[in-house]
């Protein structure tokens, strides 16, 4: 997918800005994502550097969308290091909510982060629905990779589901053992960490943005 800016007003799109081997900034102070991300992109010869070991500050996510807050982040960290910068934002989506949590996925949790809380809570608001409402969810993934001139190209990565209640499975985190990816009989927290790799939205964004900037 293009960034948000081109192929507007019938200009002809511009060509995807390719990411040269060397340093990237992983605009994450969360050290399982780096690792994740440093595994991903280390054979195309790119060097992850984090945030946090750059002692980058971690703006507001002040936007309005998924995509919106991964380039805020992208685009600071690019600015303050001279460096191309990756930024990622996620989280679940619920139709019958209107998409919520959505953008507010790990602010559900509260300040003691604990997921049971915020599944509940989903549920809460789901029993009091008609009890014929449809419970169809999706997880997104945006990813926004930015250059120091400001240039963005961004992804959005997708898997789409149910919710099952009561939730199921110790693995995963987050959301993950309420929802039960379409065409399977397991929830993400039910299933082999790496199956759940391989089909999740993080895995989509990911193969959409080596397949546009890195091959
Ligand atoms: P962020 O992208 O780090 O801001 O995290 C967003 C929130 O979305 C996480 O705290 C989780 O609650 C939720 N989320 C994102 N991806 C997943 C996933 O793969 N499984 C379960 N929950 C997820």
């Amino acid at each position: 997918m293009n960034g948000p800016d081109e192929g507007i007003g019938g200009d002809a799109p511009q060509a995807i800005r390719k990411l040269a081997p060397g340093r990237l900034v992983i605009a994450s102070h969360n050290a399982g994502k780096v690792r994740e991300i440093r595994a991903l992109l280390g054979p195309f010869g790119i060097e992850p550097v984090s945030a946090a070991e750059l002692d980058l500050p971690e703006p507001d996510e002040t936007g309005t969308t998924f995509v919106a807050n991964a380039e805020l982040k992208a685009l600071q960290a690019a600015d303050l290091s001279g460096l191309p910068a990756l930024a990622d934002d996620s989280g679940l989506c619920v139709d019958a909510l209107g998409g919520d949590p959505g953008i507010f996925s790990a602010r559900w949790a509260g300040e003691s982060k604990d997921f049971g809380v915020a599944m509940r809570l989903i549920e809460d608001k789901m029993a009091a629905l008609p009890p014929e409402t449809g419970r169809d969810a999706h997880f997104i993934c945006a990813l926004a990779l930015a250059w120091p001139d400001g240039h963005v190209e961004w992804f959005e990565g997708r898997v789409d589901g149910t919710l099952v209640w009561p939730p199921r499975g110790e693995h995963g985190f987050g959301y993950d053992p309420m929802f039960l990816p379409n065409g399977h009989a397991e929830t993400f927290g039910e299933m082999d960490p790496e199956a759940k790799h391989a089909m999740s939205h993080r895995a989509d964004a990911f193969n959409q943005l080596v397949a546009a900037v890195l091959d």
